[in-house]
């Protein structure tokens, strides 16, 4: 079921469990969890789980649910100014090697305050 994924890929060891995150969101085609470096307090990621770096390598079927996804996340967590960004390549700002989306709450806000996650 996982024959996407790469073996040394962070986000797809997320993805089988590997590596622990907080998931907030599970369909058959996408993942989301709680960021690990949050720039605000409501920072979260969603990927496909489909190993691509870059979007455009991404298959159609494994992007239709990000952005329902992104909406779930904003109104569960009450955010009203928020950033939903993907960024391909070092000179975009990409870090990690797998496709996948931020939903930053107001960057640039103090972290830990406030907002609890509960899986969605
Ligand atoms: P990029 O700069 O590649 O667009 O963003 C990568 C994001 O992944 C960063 O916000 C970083 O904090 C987050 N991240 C990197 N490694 C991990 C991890 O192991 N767990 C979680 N939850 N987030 C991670
Ligand atoms: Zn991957």
């Amino acid at each position: 079921t996982h024959s996407h994924l790469d073996d040394d890929c962070i986000f797809c060891k997320i993805i089988r469990g590997e590596i622990p995150s907080f998931k907030l969101v599970e369909t058959d085609k996408c993942y989301s969890f709680v960021d690990i470096e949050p720039l605000s307090e409501g920072h979260s990621l969603i990927i496909p789980k489909y190993h691509a770096e870059f979007m455009h390598q991404l298959p159609d079927d494994y992007l239709t649910d990000i952005l329902p996804i992104a909406k779930q996340i904003a109104k569960a967590a009450k955010f009203e100014q928020y950033n939903v960004l993907q960024n391909n390549g070092r000179l975009a700002n990409q870090a990690v090697p797998h496709v996948h989306f931020h939903v930053i709450d107001k960057p640039n806000t103090s972290t830990g305050l406030g907002l609890t996650w509960k899986p969605l």
